[in-house]
């Protein structure tokens, strides 16, 4: 069976746009309204020979639990189902309480864990990303899933930690 690696974050932080970079191929569905993806949505990768699963997640609609707990379940089903998850945040909004209900639970994580900073469309941006060291889960790699601003590099570290 291929590598698993999960996509999470909190709703509109691009995962989905993300996900098609990574595919190189528009599949994952891409709302403008927060929250509209199905619910977790696996794909066929290949980068550089190597074929992969990139699971999707989102679309779960805040319960009554609301957005941090739904978000925090999310990462917690990603480290039991996936060999590398990728958190993705805004790096433009910088990291909110619900990116930290996120890291917090995947800094328990066994399986690697990745920090995608998404959303840097242009250099003028790449400041943004420093604070983001705050989740604790790593370094950020500063990318724009809309524009596949260094998206290659992040490829490469997701092989590296599949
Ligand atoms: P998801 O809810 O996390 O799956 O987010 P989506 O992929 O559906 O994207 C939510 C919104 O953010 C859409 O309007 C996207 O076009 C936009 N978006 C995604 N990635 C980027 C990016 O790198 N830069 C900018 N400016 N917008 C982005
Ligand atoms: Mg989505």
């Amino acid at each position: 069976p291929q590598p698993v690696l999960a996509v999470v974050g909190r709703p509109n932080v691009g995962k989905s746009t993300l996900v098609n970079r990574i595919l190189g191929r528009r599949e994952a569905v891409v709302q403008d309204t927060p929250g509209v993806t199905r619910d977790r949505v696996a794909y066929d990768a290949l980068w550089n020979g190597r074929k992969f699963t990139v699971v999707d997640t989102g679309g779960w609609e805040p319960d009554a639990e609301g957005l941090q707990a739904s978000v925090a379940a999310q990462a917690e089903l990603a480290m039991a189902t996936a060999d590398a998850i990728l958190l993705v945040v805004d790096a433009t909004v910088g990291a909110t309480a619900t990116d930290e209900a996120a890291a917090k639970v995947l800094r328990r994580a066994k399986a690697p864990v990745l920090l995608a900073a998404n959303k840097v469309d242009d250099e003028r941006l790449l400041a943004d990303t420093a604070s983001l060291w705050s989740l604790g889960v790593g370094e950020p790699i500063p990318v724009s899933a809309l524009h596949g601003r260094n998206s290659g590099d992040l490829l490469d570290a997701i092989l590296d930690a599949l």
